[in-house]
Parts: structure tokens; C-alpha cells; sequence
């Protein structure tokens, strides 16, 4: 059998292999278009008929290394690059979903995410059926519907680090002949390889700790090629029967395990065009190759940070997947027992108004948007990324009104401890 790389080598060593004399280096292939000899070579990538590039909308040398890479960590069956990860969920839902389908969704996800399903996929007719991730296996098979298409949920939500349980979910998407898609965005491969327990296709922001240095916006998808769709055929006639816009062709029978990643690059990237630039695809490569270096020190300096914060008399509550206390400790250990990320979230004594005061006193840690990547900061969900939600619809994300997101950068977590400390002093009532 041939040798399987380990994580850590996947990281520095897949995606490019260069061949006699050519860079060592993934090179940045910034060029729109490639060139062929004849006509009648062209006219076949037309009609998918070989492989090859064309058109950068649709693939790029590149951005495929990368993809490689990440599909690798996944232990996937093939991977594309997105220009952001709204794209690569947007995609993952809309390849297998059109108007009159139906999505069930773990409630507690990203708040662009939930955006997303419930106000624009909404428009385009697809609707979603959000559901608390702590349903019980019977309620939650209730949801299901004729024409249920695909479930979601993510690892680690962002912001309320709710850890999800992928096997529950999996098993009834499954016993409905619905794949699992999984946002994995937070855990990283490093973590949790979400396939290993049943998810059938992985999403990622990779502007997070893939990118890890908050230098671009990328996303990705990745397929386990382990979901049939010929099984299930009539639920999917977009893999199972035959493309008029590809002359008759059927992805699920020409491409088998890459059916889905083919389809969604042939049609939607060809139709949408949401590519990453090579050049930012370059740049994730350049994390990637310390991802796992970067993820485990993310983890214990959170894990010093968690620690510290639940000790201390001002603060409220503290939740974070690798305390003790989480109510996802246990399943933390299940599925990912080298840790969970490096996001905390909390609430001081005092609420809102005083988390809000707390923040402004930082000065190690920035108050910025981004969450997840080399340096501390913070966030205050409530008045930034989920303002657009109620009181109520916040409770039903996850999303307390007085949690702060700590995002535990990679400094010295003495550091990083000595902030929080000074910002609580100056706050001190
Ligand atoms: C940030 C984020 C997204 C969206 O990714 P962008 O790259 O900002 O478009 C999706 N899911 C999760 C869990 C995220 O944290």
C-alpha cells in the first residue's frame, strides 16, 4: 500500500510537486487564459471531454495545487478554491438545491451563513428549516422532507461555539438519502476531519486560520466522494441526469467520486464566476504550510485564556469547548480531542454595556471583524456581526446579548492574559 502522509507533511508538501526543473515553490499562475495548438484541443475542454485548463473563471493551476492540499487534510476526493466562504456555501448548497427544495440547518451557525439560507437562498425559492443542534434523533427526523435536498451544521459554530454532534446529524440525513454538509471552518483538519464521522461534504472559510494571517479572503469545498447520487436518483437530477448546457453529459456516471466538485465547477463557476485570485491562493498556500504549527499553540493559549477567565470573579460565564464546564467538553473529546480552536466566548458581570466598556480597554487585543487568525482580537457579535437579529433571534443563534469573541491570537499568552487583566481593572465597578 502506499505510504499515507501525515498532516503535518500534507501541509508543507501537498498540492505542488514540481517536476525537472521547475520551481520549487507553487508558482502564482497569473494568467487569465492557456494556450493550445489546435482548435480541435480547445473544443474538447469545451465539452469536458479532457482535462486541462482554459479559463481562470473556471480553473487555474494554482488555485488546484491548493485545493489539493486542502483535500488531502480532509481526506476528500476533490477540493475547489472559492473566492470567499459565503461563496463555498452558497455553492455547496445551490449545486445540489434549486427553487421548490428544502435545507435543514443547525441553528447555531455563522450569522452570514444564516443570512444567507434565510434571506437570499429564501428569494432564489430554496427554504430552510432551522433547528436547535441539541434536537433530539426523533424530532429532528420530523423536519425531513420530500424534498429536503441537504442538511448543514458547522464543527464549532462561530460565535457560540456550540461543538457539533456531525454523527447525529449524519445518520438521518443519510436514512433520508440527503448528503451532510459541514462547515469546518473553525476546527480546521488539524482538529476534526469531519468525513471521518459520516459528513459527506466540507466547507471552509479559509480567510480564517488557513489563511491564518488575515490576508485574504478565500474559501473552499471539499467532496468525500462517499455519497452515492445515482442511489438516490431522482433527488438529484442536477448530477444524474443529463447537462443540456454540456451536451447530454451526466456528472454522477462521467466523473463518479468527482461528480459534484465537477459540477459545481463547470456550472456554477462557469455561471457565477466566484474564482479566488491566484495570487490569494497563493498566499493561503503560504498559511497553509504552518497550519499545523499555528492551530494546537491557537488552542493552548486559549486554552490558558479560558482558564484565567473562568477564575475571574468579574466575568459571568465563560464557554469554551476544552473547559471541563462546556456543556461540549465531552463531545469536544470525541471529535476533536487535540482541541477545539482558539475562540472563547464570554459575558462580564454587568452585561452589554459593561462587555462593550471591557473591550474599548484592550490594547493588545483589536477590536476587528475578523476572527481566527495569527493576532488577538475581539468582537462584540451583538453590535457587529449579528446587529440585523433581534434579542430573540440571538438567543435562538446561540448568540447571548453580552458575549464577547475572544479570538486567542498565537502570541505569549502572558501577554495576552496581562491585557484582559488591565481592560477588567479598568472597568472595575
Ligand atoms: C467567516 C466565516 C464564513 C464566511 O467566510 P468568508 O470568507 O468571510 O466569506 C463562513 N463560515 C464560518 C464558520 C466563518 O467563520
Amino acid at each position: 500500500m502506499e505510504h499515507q502522509y501525515k498532516p503535518e507533511t500534507i501541509c508543507i508538501q501537498s498540492g505542488w510537486t514540481p517536476k525537472k526543473g521547475e520551481p520549487r515553490v507553487l508558482p502564482i499562475y497569473q494568467s487569465t487564459t492557456f494556450k493550445y495548438d489546435t482548435s480541435e484541443q480547445m473544443a474538447r475542454l469545451f465539452d469536458l471531454e479532457d482535462d486541462g485548463y482554459f479559463y481562470t473563471r473556471l480553473q487555474n493551476p494554482t488555485n488546484d495545487a491548493v485545493a489539493q492540499k486542502i483535500c488531502e487534510l480532509e481526506g476528500g476526493s476533490s477540493a475547489m478554491l472559492t473566492s470567499s466562504g459565503q461563496a463555498a456555501t452558497f455553492y455547496a448548497i445551490f449545486n445540489i438545491a434549486s427553487a421548490g427544495d428544502h435545507i435543514i440547518s443547525s441553528a447555531t451557525i455563522y450569522g452570514g451563513s444564516s443570512n444567507l439560507f434565510t434571506v437570499t437562498l429564501k428569494k432564489l425559492g430554496i427554504d430552510f428549516t432551522l433547528v436547535d443542534p441539541e434536537i433530539s434523533p426523533e424530532d429532528l427526523e420530523k423536519e425531513f422532507k420530500p424534498n429536503t435536498k441537504a442538511v448543514f451544521g458547522e464543527t464549532i459554530s462561530n460565535p457560540s461555539l456550540v461543538v457539533l454532534d456531525i454523527e447525529k446529524f449524519a445518520e438521518a440525513a443519510h436514512k433520508h438519502g440527503v448528503p451532510l454538509i459541514v462547515d469546518n471552518t473553525f476546527a480546521t483538519p488539524i482538529n476534526c476531519r469531519p468525513f471521518e464521522f459520516g459528513a459527506d461534504i466540507v466547507t471552509h472559510s479559509t480567510t480564517k486560520y488557513m489563511d491564518g494571517h488575515a490576508m485574504s479572503v478565500g474559501g473552499c469545498i471539499v467532496d468525500s466522494g462517499n455519497f452515492d447520487w445515482m442511489a438516490v436518483k431522482e433527488k438529484f437530477p442536477g448530477l444524474t441526469t443529463p447537462d443540456d448546457s454540456y451536451h447530454g453529459l451526466v456528472y454522477a456516471e462521467a466523473f463518479g467520486k468527482k461528480a459534484y466538485i465537477m459540477k459545481a465547477t463547470a456550472q456554477l463557476m462557469r455561471d457565477l464566476g466566484a474564482i479566488q485570485s491566484p495570487q490569494n491562493a497563493f498566499l493561503l498556500n503560504v498559511g497553509l504550510e504552518t497550519l499545523h504549527l499555528r492551530v494546537p499553540r491557537h488552542c493552548e493559549n486559549a486554552q490558558k485564556v479560558a482558564e484565567y477567565l473562568e477564575a475571574n470573579e468579574q466575568v459571568a460565564w465563560v464557554n469554551y469547548p476544552g473547559l471541563k464546564s462546556s456543556p461540549y467538553y465531552e463531545r469536544a473529546q470525541k471529535y476533536m480531542p487535540n482541541g477545539t480552536c482558539g475562540v472563547i466566548a464570554f459575558g462580564l458581570k454587568g452585561g452589554r454595556e459593561l462587555s462593550i466598556r471591557f473591550m474599548d480597554n484592550l490594547k493588545l487585543a483589536c477590536i476587528v471583524t475578523h476572527v481566527a487568525d495569527a493576532r488577538t482580537s475581539v468582537l462584540h457579535p451583538a453590535s457587529h456581526t449579528h446587529r440585523q437579529l433581534s434579542d430573540e433571534q440571538l438567543i435562538e443563534a446561540g448568540v447571548k446579548p453580552d458575549l464577547i469573541r475572544f479570538s486567542v491570537g498565537i502570541e505569549n499568552a502572558d501577554d495576552i492574559i496581562a491585557d484582559i487583566e488591565q481592560a477588567l481593572d479598568s472597568v472595575k465597578e
